[in-house]
């Protein structure tokens, strides 16, 4: 990763492409021209109100964007794009800004186009299980518009209460829930669309399978770089019977990392299956007081779903298998706010670990769930080898990584060994047959990274298909890619 810390106190930089020299001179042209697109208190140019979007869930990047526009419609959507490529201006398409890998960080020259304003429900059809939705929808706002009549919207981002059904398609997001119910992708109906030229397209819709090449696929954690969502239509379930969370402590962080390959292994698909390290375990006990096992060195929570007697099947069979592994502790949740008391502390980890250390950077590698003992083995010994201190917490169902390693980010070389540790988890992620992220996308953060994964020829494919959507490459342009690696004409500029 490319970071230019500076002295102690200053905020990390990250390398960007120039801004346009040009665009910079035309700046009140510019504001002038979307404020006639976007009427009203849609457009804001004033320093101080532009500083809330300088940055997202990555936040230790920061840039204030020359201007931002908040559109109602799909057709001033449409219009402002439209103005964009025909201007050559640098577009940031935006939701909630929680993305953790900086995938809504501004440029300096560039127009930040956020969705927040487009947060109607369309449509709700209980019978044919669908909902259709503005892209500024946060995800729980699905849910709750369901669920008096039983439904739900299974992908549940732990920032579910925040993020947009916008965001999580750009992201393909997952959850804790999305062992059983897959992610974003596995959830999605139809999308409405609008290219860079501000054509409108609409794709797939409240059907399965739509005909022709799978467009839905292409564009889902496409990061904002094809091109801007302004609806979706997302599939809706039937709330299961009832759901009951379980605890398994045991003794060590390899020794669980092998009870859930056992879990897994067996073929029992439980709805959620997640990994809290002790550091973890202890920042969550202190506010969520669950009841977590503090003397443990590692523990999962593992909630099954279905009637009475399937819940008792489950669990039984789960128990036998962690029985397995000399657990410290077994306990199963007795009543729903038992099992909501075990969710808070899991959902508030992140918010947790952050109350433990100034800083923290979120890794979000995936690996084969067989490779979890070693892989958590290697993530202490580098946890001692550059110093810092990692708190682990992921769905390990999926061997979707989430460590959080401790730095402070005004301590220049800190951060420069938090960036390097990160790499170095990552890096043994794709080693060990996975990939650099399991759900919070590329963005900057992992950007200088692709090369570990792609072939400089597969990384020329993909930039081709960007350059089919987007030629003057305006869209997000400083994200997934590596800088050195965006077509010459554009990082020349
Ligand atoms: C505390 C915390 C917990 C989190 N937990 C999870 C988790 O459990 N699972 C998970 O997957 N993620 C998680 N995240 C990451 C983040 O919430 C997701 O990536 C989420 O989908 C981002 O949604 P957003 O609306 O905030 O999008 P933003 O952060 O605003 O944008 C994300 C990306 O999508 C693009 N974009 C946004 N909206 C559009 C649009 N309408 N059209 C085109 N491009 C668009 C942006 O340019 C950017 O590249 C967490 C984040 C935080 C802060």
């Amino acid at each position: 990763m490319r970071i230019f810390a500076t002295d102690k106190g200053t905020p990390p930089v990250i390398a960007q492409p120039a801004p346009k020299p040009e665009i910079l001179a035309r700046r009140a042209e510019i504001l002038a021209a979307l404020s006639a697109l976007v009427p009203g208190d849609g457009v804001i140019g004033d320093a101080t109100r532009l500083k809330p979007y300088e940055t997202d869930g990555l936040a230790a990047y920061r840039e204030v964007p020359l201007a931002v526009v908040l559109p109602r419609t799909t057709e001033q959507v449409a219009a402002v794009l439209r103005y964009c490529h025909e201007t050559g201006l640098r577009v940031v398409p935006r939701g909630a800004g929680t993305s953790l890998s900086g995938g809504a960080l501004p440029l300096a020259d560039s127009v930040v186009i956020g969705l927040m304003r487009m947060n109607r429900i369309l449509d709700i059809n209980l019978e044919d299980r669908f909902a259709v939705v503005e892209a500024g929808v946060t995800n729980i706002g699905i849910t709750k518009a369901v669920e008096d009549d039983g439904f739900f919207y299974a992908p549940d981002p732990s920032s579910q209460l925040a993020c947009m059904i916008g965001g999580n398609v750009m992201m393909n997001s997952g959850g804790a829930h999305c062992l059983k119910y897959g992610v974003t992708a596995n959830n999605l109906l139809g999308l409405k669309f609008v290219t860079i030229e501000g054509e409108v397209i609409d794709i797939g819709g409240a059907h399965l399978d739509a005909a022709g090449y799978d467009w839905l696929g292409l564009i889902t954690g496409s990061e904002g770089q094809l091109g801007i969502v302004t609806e979706v239509t997302v599939r809706i379930l039937r709330g299961p019977e009832g759901a009951r969370a379980m605890l398994a402590a045991f003794k060590g962080t390899e020794i669980a990392g092998a009870a859930v390959d056992a879990i897994i292994g067996s073929g029992i698909i439980p709805v959620a299956l997640e990994f809290m390290d002790k550091p973890c375990i202890h920042a969550c006990e202190a506010f969520a007081h669950a009841g977590y096992p503090l003397d443990a060195e590692a523990m999962l929570i593992i909630e099954v779903e279905g009637s009475t007697a399937e819940q008792d099947d489950l669990l039984n069979r789960i128990k036998a298998i962690c029985e397995r592994f000399d657990p410290i502790s077994l306990k199963v949740a007795d009543s729903v706010e038992q099992s909501l008391a075990i969710w808070k502390g899991r959902k508030g980890a992140f918010g947790a670990v952050g109350r433990i250390s100034p800083d923290y950077l979120c890794m979000d590698g995936t690996i084969p769930t067989s490779e979890l003992p070693f892989v958590l083995k290697r993530i202490g010994e580098m946890s001692a080898q550059f110093d810092l201190k990692v708190a682990n917490v992921f769905h390990a169902g999926d061997g979707n990584l989430h460590p959080l390693i401790m730095f402070d980010a005004n301590d220049a070389d800190s951060f420069r060994r938090a960036e390097e540790f990160g790499a170095a988890i990552l890096t043994l992620c794709v080693e060990v047959g996975g990939c650099l992220t399991g759900e919070h996308g590329v963005g900057v953060e992992k950007r200088d990274l692709m090369s570990v994964q792609f072939t400089a020829r597969e990384l020329d494919q993909q930039r081709a298909l960007k350059t089919a959507f987007d030629p003057q490459w305006l869209l997000n342009p400083s994200k997934v890619f590596p800088l050195q690696e965006t077509p010459a004409a554009i990082a020349a500029e």
